[in-house]
């Protein structure tokens, strides 16, 4: 128990060093992303009627107008007639910094100039923070507002988010799709807070601290927003209920345009326009559909959590259950992770996933390491067992062979008389050795397996004791050890003949094991609620700390036992004490002597 709980401490301590990097490492960031991708693809497209339009400058457009740069003539025109459809608000994805013909500017001038809510495109020049800004041209822009047209690639070069706010050179612009959003709402501008922006009432979790970055909840891939072909404008083609009250965005869906960008949704290798994307950024704020990390303080309980869950299925189930058990998490994060996604909550899924896989893989291993270890124990166990059983049958065959070899000599009609009454004695006390030796081992098994019943009885220690030295010291004269004894008055209720059986094996191991000469000491002391503390003292070989507890086994005997013996005896001691409700204790030290102590309750 004490070497499980080690490993499992130590596996552990293994396990929460590599919970880090399991969860934030490049692949794994990297993986997040592609997670995110594939559960935003997973989501139907958004349906209904969605303020945005796009007015798309396409193949066809510039097939009949002109190769890019965009016609200001044709623009112009088209924005007279886009007037007339009464849209909410006009934003122009074109960079209208330099100065075209004068007249053809100065019809363009006069087409923006009848939109009261326009929003214009500018770009930085760089990426340096001195870039300058590609700003459109005062006379053309008039009072309209100015957005800008980044998006804000990751690493990989997907476009995930956008900046809401970008300096440079000294100004700031908000995002395109950002100011779209405002005109449409009537606000004023964002108002910074802290931790988020406001917009008329409506709080943008865009951050000062991650540079105003907003992720686009996109609705759907390339076209799920109504789009008109600005040449089908021109040619009047187009329905002005597509247009009426809404925010047209105007912009470059050429294919060679190059305005293409990468996006979770792009599909087929094309990228996204970026005036789609804008839609999706107007759709983002205006619908308040937010998408936000799970931050910090929710990310690592949530580790947390999948890493013990993981640890707990390796502890409880095996086998089948416990693949199952796994593979249904497994399964169960993705679609949790989806599920927080429908609800705005973007979870780092493949962080989790490799936490837990981390995690199952460090516990399972414990829990095979335990398994495993316990499996060495017990061969061990096995073997060893085995291996005393021997020893029992070796002891056993000692006593039968003297038998078998006097009673063949019995036999022999030669053999004078007086002889014949020796082997007669031989055989007598070979073969109760034998009876007891037997009875020793059935007394322990029937004794640990609770079927021999104690006959409890008032029994006086003095007498008991009495009785038990007097055989002891038959036996300790051999060996002319003295046993003194200390046994002052004293009762309990106990199996006498169990009891005494008991005390004798103490008083004949501590003379076994005690050089020749040396004294025995026996004590009976009070102890506590009216039981008693039998100990029996000597001054012999001692015994190892590791083999303190195992000498209580059955057959165990000592390394150093030299002396002939079954490993039966402290069994039955220790046997008899449990099952008078007490205990054995044993307090040694190599060398310097032992002393065992029947620690035995009132009884009552
Ligand atoms: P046995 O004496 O037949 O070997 P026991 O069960 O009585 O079996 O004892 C188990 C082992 O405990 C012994 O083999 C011996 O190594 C050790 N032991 C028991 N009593 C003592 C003692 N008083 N001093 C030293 N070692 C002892």
């Amino acid at each position: 128990m004490g070497e499980k709980l080690h490993v499992r401490l130590i596996c552990l301590a293994i396990l929460a060093a590599g919970l880090p990097f399991a969860a934030w490492n490049d692949f794994v960031e990297q993986t997040n992303r592609q997670f995110y991708d594939l559960l935003l693809s997973l989501r139907a497209p958004a349906g209904g009627r969605a303020p945005a339009v796009l007015l798309a400058v396409d193949d066809q457009t510039l097939a009949r107008y002109g190769p890019l740069p965009f016609s200001r003539a044709a623009l112009a025109r088209g924005l007279g007639v886009l007037a007339g459809f009464e849209p909410r608000v006009v934003g122009i994805d074109l960079l209208l910094a330099e100065a075209g013909r004068t007249e053809e500017d100065a019809a363009l001038a006069a087409g923006l100039a009848r939109f009261p809510k326009l929003v214009l495109a500018a770009a930085l020049s760089g990426d340096s923070p001195r870039a300058g800004w590609i700003w459109p041209l005062d006379h053309l822009a008039g009072r309209a507002s100015i957005g800008h047209v980044h998006a804000a690639p990751d690493e990989d070069g997907v476009v995930r988010s956008v900046l809401l706010e970008k300096q440079g050179g000294g100004r700031r612009a908000w995002a395109f799709g950002l100011e779209c959003a405002r005109l449409y709402l009537g606000a004023g501008a964002p108002v910074e807070e802290r931790a988020s922006l406001l917009l008329s009432g409506l709080r943008i979790p865009a951050r000062r601290d991650e540079s105003r970055r907003l992720l686009v909840n996109y609705a759907g891939p390339e076209g799920v927003f109504r789009r008109v072909s600005f040449r089908s404008l021109l040619e009047g083609q187009a329905d002005p209920a597509d247009f009426r009250d809404r925010i047209v965005i105007v912009g470059v869906t050429a294919q060679g345009a190059g305005d293409r960008l990468f996006t979770p949704l792009s599909s087929g290798g094309l990228g996204m326009s970026g005036i789609e994307i804008h839609a999706n950024v107007v759709r983002t704020v205006l619908e308040g559909a937010f998408l936000g990390p799970l931050g910090a303080p929710a990310e690592i309980p949530g580790y947390l959590a999948v890493a013990g869950a993981a640890v707990a299925l390796a502890k409880r189930l095996r086998g089948l259950k416990l693949a199952s058990a796994l593979a249904a998490l497994m399964l169960a994060l993705p679609s949790a992770s989806y599920a927080a996604l429908r609800a705005g909550s973007v979870w780092p899924l493949a962080s989790l996933l490799a936490v837990f896989v981390w995690a199952a893989g460090v516990a399972l291993a414990a829990e095979y390491g335990i398994a495993a270890a316990a499996l060495r124990r017990e061969e061990r166990r096995r073997q060893e067992y085995a291996f005393r059983v021997q020893a029992m049958a070796h002891e056993i065959k000692t006593p039968l062979t003297a038998i078998q070899g006097s009673s063949e000599m019995i036999a022999d009609a030669s053999v004078p008389e007086p002889a014949r009454a020796e082997i007669a004695g031989l055989i007598h006390k070979e073969s109760k050795r034998l009876t007891g030796l037997v009875e020793t081992f059935l007394n322990v098994e029937r004794i640990s397996a609770g079927s021999l019943a104690l006959e409890k009885q008032p029994v006086d220690l003095a007498a008991l004791c009495a009785e038990v030295l007097e055989r002891a010291r038959l036996y300790a004269a051999r060996k002319r050890t003295a046993i003194q004894a200390e046994v002052p008055p004293a009762a309990i209720l106990a199996d006498p003949e169990l009891l005494s059986f008991a005390v004798y094996n103490l008083l004949t191991n501590a003379v076994k094991y005690s050089p020749k000469q040396s004294t025995v000491r026996l004590e009976v002391r009070a102890g506590a609620g009216g039981g008693v503390l039998i100990s029996v003292t000597d001054s012999g070989q001692g015994i190892e700390p590791a083999e303190q507890k195992r000498i209580f086994e059955r057959f165990y005997r000592g390394k150093q036992a030299a002396e002939p013996g079954t490993g039966l005896g402290l069994a039955l001691v220790k046997e008899i004490a449990v099952q008078h409700g007490g205990r054995v204790e044993v307090d040694s030290k190599p060398g310097a002597g032992s002393r065992f102590t029947l620690v035995l309750p009132a009884g009552d």
